[in-house]
C-alpha cells in the first residue's frame, strides 16, 4: 500500500503593498484611463489586476471625453462597454465603477448633452485642459503673463461649476504642474475666485479629487490640489473628497495614495467618497 504523504502548502508571499497599514488598503482610485483614452496604451485588464494588487477596494475608470474633439465620441463607444466587462469580470474581487473625465464642457454643449442623455454613469470627473481658443496648458512654453492665464483658468472652472452637470472636480490646479506656471507660488492672488469654486462646489454637493498625477512629475511633485488648498476647502464646509491617480499606466494605478491620505487627514476629513448612479457614499479613511 502506497504511503500518502501530505505536502506541506507553500506559504504564498503578500502581494507588495504601496500602503503603510491596513486601514489604507481600503482605498478606491476614482481618477483611471485605458486604451480607450488616446493618451493611453494600457488594456482595461492590466488596470484592473494593478489595483487589485495595491489592495484597492474599489476604482472608477474615467477615460477621456473631451468636448468639442472629434474623438470624445468614439472614445466613450469603445469605453463605456469595456467598463461594463470588467466590472463583470472582476467583481466581487474589485468593485470596477462607470466613470467618465468630461473635458471643456463649457466649450461644446452639444457633446456634453450626448453623453448625458445617451449614457448612465456612477461617477463624473470634470476637468479642463485648455482654457477657451488656446491649446492645452501640456504643450506650454514661455508665456507673457502666466498669471493672467490662470486667473482665466479658474474663471472659466467657475463658468463649469455654474453650469455644467458633473459629480466631482478634478485636479484642480492641473496648469501649475506644467513647466510655464512653476513660477507662481503663491495662490493667494486667486483666493476670490478659488473660494467661489470651493462655496459652488460644497453647495451643490459635489466633491472635490485630490489628484496624485503632480507627484509623478518630479520638477512639480505636489498634490492637486495642495495640502492648504485642502484644509481651506475644509474650513468652508466640504466634505467630499475622492482620490484619483490620473494613472495612464497600470504601474501608476493609486500612485502617491499615502501621501493623498496624509494630506487629506491633516486638512482633518475623516472619510473619501465613492460613487453609485452619481450618488456619493461616504468610506472612512
Ligand atoms: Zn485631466
Ligand atoms: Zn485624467
Amino acid at each position: 500500500m502506497a504511503t500518502i504523504t501530505t505536502v506541506e502548502t507553500p506559504k504564498t508571499t503578500p502581494l507588495p503593498s504601496p500602503f503603510a497599514t491596513e486601514k489604507t488598503n481600503r482605498l478606491s482610485d476614482y481618477h483611471l484611463h485605458t486604451e480607450a483614452s488616446f493618451d493611453c496604451k494600457e488594456s482595461i485588464y492590466n488596470v484592473c489586476a494593478a489595483a487589485i494588487k495595491a489592495g484597492l477596494r474599489e476604482i472608477c475608470i474615467t477615460d477621456h471625453y473631451d468636448c468639442g474633439y472629434d474623438v470624445c465620441r468614439s472614445t466613450l463607444e469603445a469605453s463605456y462597454p469595456s467598463i461594463e466587462r470588467a466590472a463583470m469580470e472582476f467583481g466581487p474581487e474589485l468593485t470596477v465603477k462607470r466613470g467618465l473625465e468630461v473635458g471643456e464642457a463649457t466649450q461644446c454643449r452639444e457633446d456634453e448633452r450626448y453623453m448625458l442623455e445617451n449614457y448612465k454613469f456612477d461617477c463624473l470627473l470634470a476637468s479642463l485642459h485648455n482654457i477657451r481658443g488656446n491649446g492645452d496648458f501640456y504643450f506650454m512654453d514661455v508665456l507673457k503673463d502666466p498669471e493672467g492665464m490662470i486667473r482665466k483658468y479658474f474663471e472659466e472652472l467657475i463658468e463649469m461649476c455654474e453650469t455644467c452637470d458633473f459629480d466631482v472636480l478634478a485636479h484642480l490646479t492641473y496648469p501649475l504642474r506644467y513647466k510655464a506656471f512653476y513660477g507662481i507660488k503663491d495662490l493667494s492672488i486667486y483666493d476670490k475666485e478659488i473660494t467661489r469654486i470651493f462655496r459652488l462646489l460644497i453647495d451643490a454637493g459635489r466633491g472635490l479629487e485630490i489628484n496624485t498625477g503632480g507627484l509623478r512629475i518630479r520638477e512639480y511633485n505636489l498634490l492637486l490640489p495642495t495640502e492648504e488648498l485642502l484644509k481651506y476647502y475644509k474650513s468652508l464646509g466640504g466634505e467630499i473628497i475622492t482620490f484619483g491617480s490620473d494613472a495612464h499606466e497600470a504601474a501608476s494605478v493609486a500612485y502617491g495614495f499615502d501621501r493623498a491620505v496624509a494630506a487629506a487627514k491633516a486638512a482633518g476629513f475623516k472619510h473619501y467618497a465613492v460613487y453609485t448612479d452619481r450618488v456619493p457614499a461616504l468610506v472612512e479613511l
